[in-house]
């Protein structure tokens, strides 16, 4: 037992007393309670308990602001605050709500310019857009994601959950998302991975969250505290079956904020998961971000259905292809399953439902692809060659496509922001008037397979790999942009 606060019970003369009870026999000697109280109030004892961890001691109680973050992030129930009810005592004055005033610093919106690091401008994004249900197991190097949601959804009204493994987190940002909140969950490489197939379950249920990957060097374990981009696939191809993609990918943390508010609103406006594919480097660089006034940015929210509970199909999509949401708890009757499904949600193994569900899936990203692409593009018009690039290999690629231009070779830049759905159409009608396309990219060849697939067969593609963990050295950037100027056709 630790720390005791008294106040006034509202509407009686009784006290409440609360205090933080620490239950040393479960812990488990984590330390995310010490890492996490936001007034240092706890230390790692010295003390062995009975499985020979080191639990908490109190250490500031006077700091203590009876926030709960500690009794939400133990993983083991082994450190709680207990409310206790009293009779006044009589020469004592209550105790005001003083230390409660940081909780006006604490809840107060981030505006203005900062020194960001990638990841927790990923966060700070989310909440920018409404998200207050995050769901995740930490992972190098998405971990400051979580650790940032940790911090500010408690204050927010919103909640955090430190799952048991990524298949759980994936699910519970599912169900957080069917209760109404929005919600995302951010991991890495194996992470990803084990997420798959609650992603499709995602896909297939229609439920708008938000996926972050931090990639690095793969496969496996890989690089975990380094980079790569080989998870480009995965994004589109990533859980079994057909479905719409959407991925975003920011070259930095500027966009990773913008492009976080981005991915909700289309997962709100799309009713899908929709995926943010950065890199280590991205996440991990610290620069200026700039968090516009609140509600400065547009943000959209999922569209609930206004028609009468007994008149209302939950898979029932209009001319839109997309259906109206209901939320749990609402009154409204509804069937959520992965299973293949008819209008009213109910499973129904037939040829034709296959087809229609699926179709749909499909089809819904397809027919607003102009809406969801988002490039950027320079000197394109006057160029013979066109370098493409994405994410951090948009800002390797500047340097080297400068020096190809002083060696009189016109040189054009095209960086893919939105990579699902790829953005084919105006990949060829930029293949009809170059010579030739050279992909840069950290991986040993994915997003030149489409482009090749796009360019075909007006122009030549050419590929500039990088198996990860460094940066694409800028002459052989060079070295490609000249081949292929030079090549005869
Ligand atoms: S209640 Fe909050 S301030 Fe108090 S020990 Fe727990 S985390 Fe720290
Ligand atoms: S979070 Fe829980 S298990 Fe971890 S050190 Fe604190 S009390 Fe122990």
């Amino acid at each position: 037992m630790g720390i005791v606060e008294k106040t006034q019970k509202k509407g009686t003369s009784k006290k409440e007393t609360r205090e933080i009870v620490i239950k040393k026999e479960r812990c488990k000697g984590c330390n995310f309670c010490v890492e996490y109280c936001p007034r240092d109030v706890l230390e790692v004892s010295e003390e062995f308990n009975e499985k020979g961890y080191h639990p908490p001691k109190i250490v500031n109680s006077d700091q203590c602001l009876f926030c709960g973050l500690c009794e939400r992030i133990c993983p083991d129930f082994a450190i709680y605050i207990k409310n206790n009810e009293t009779e006044p005592e009589k020469e004592e004055k209550p105790i005001s709500e003083t230390t409660h005033g940081l909780f006006n610093i604490v809840k107060s919106k981030y505006e203005g310019e900062f020194f960001m690091q990638g990841d927790i401008a990923c966060a700070e994004g989310a909440i920018y857009a409404g998200c207050r249900f995050f769901g995740g197991y930490p992972i190098t190097p998405a971990t400051e994601i979580a650790e940032r949601m940790a911090k500010r959804l408690p204050f927010l009204d919103g909640v955090f959950i430190q799952f048991e493994d990524e298949i759980a987190s994936m699910a519970g940002i599912l169900g957080a998302s069917w209760a109404g909140a929005k919600s995302m969950t951010a991991t890495s490489g194996p992470g990803i991975s084990l997420m798959n197939e609650n992603i499709g379950l995602g896909m297939m249920t229609e439920t708008p969250c938000v996926v972050v990957n931090v990639q690095r060097g793969s496969p496996s374990t890989g690089l975990p505290t380094s980079w790569g981009q080989a998870d480009m696939m995965q994004a589109k191809w990533g859980s079994h079956g057909d479905y719409g993609s959407i991925t975003l990918c920011p070259k930095s943390p500027q966009e990773f904020f913008d492009l976080t508010i981005v991915a909700f609103n289309y997962s709100e406006k799309y009713r899908l998961p929709v995926f943010i594919l950065t890199d280590a480097i991205v996440g991990h660089m610290i620069e200026k971000v700039i968090i516009p006034p609140p509600d400065k940015l547009e943000i959209i929210n999922r569209k609930y259905t206004k028609k009468r509970p007994q008149d209302y199909l939950p898979y029932e999509a209009e001319s839109n292809l997309i259906p109206d949401f209901a939320k749990a708890g609402d009154g409204y009757h509804y069937y959520v399953t992965g299973l293949t499904h008819d209008e009213r949600g109910y499973p129904i193994m037939t040829e034709e439902v296959q087809k229609e569900n699926v179709t749909r899936l499909v089809e819904k990203i397809n027919t607003y692809s102009d809406d969801i692409i988002i490039l950027e593009e320079r000197d394109i018009d006057k160029a013979d060659i066109v370098v493409i690039a994405y994410g951090i290999t948009s800002r390797t690629v500047i340097p080297a496509i400068e020096k190809a231009k002083k060696k009189g070779i016109k040189v054009g830049y095209l960086r893919l922001i939105t990579i699902w759905p790829f953005p084919e159409k105006r990949i060829n009608e930029i293949a009809r008037n170059i010579k030739g396309f050279v992909v840069v990219e950290m991986n040993l060849g994915q997003i030149v397979l489409e482009v090749e697939r796009c360019a075909a067969p007006y122009t030549s593609t050419k590929l500039v790999p990088h198996a990860g963990g460094g940066i694409h050295n800028i002459d052989d950037i060079v070295k490609a942009i000249e081949e292929l100027a030079h090549e005869k056709k």
